[in-house]
């Protein structure tokens, strides 16, 4: 894929993650106090859990949202594309579906595999 649409796809995936980051830290209940929507007392029982998956839901999105900017550096550096493992390219159908891909799927597989 050229690197004018893998920037644009990666720029408009980090403002979505930007946005959803900005959400799910608004979400937290340390950021509640002080707010307009106080919570239900009935629902604190149920507030540990769902501000566990938030949680989850925010690391995720912020480990791919350094990922995404990864990417838009090696476009700017000129290496994107190449696996920054072994050095070959990666195939367009990999980058099409994760633009942020910085590794061949035999490279992430065997990184994937040594965590
Ligand atoms: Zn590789």
């Amino acid at each position: 894929m050229d690197t004018a649409t893998a920037r644009k796809r990666l720029e408009e995936m980090r403002g979505e993650l930007d946005k959803s980051i900005l959400v799910l830290q608004g979400e937290q209940p340390a950021e509640r106090i002080g707010s307009d929507s106080p919570q239900d007392p009935a629902d604190a029982g149920t507030n540990l859990s769902e501000n566990d998956r938030t949680q989850a839901v925010l690391a995720a999105a912020k480990v791919q949202l350094s990922a995404v900017r990864d990417a838009l550096q090696r476009i700017e550096g000129g290496t994107y594309g190449t696996c920054a493992d072994c050095g070959s390219s990666i195939p367009d159908g990999r980058l099409d579906a994760r633009p942020e891909a910085a590794r061949c799927v035999k490279c992430q597989a065997k990184r994937d595999r040594g965590r």
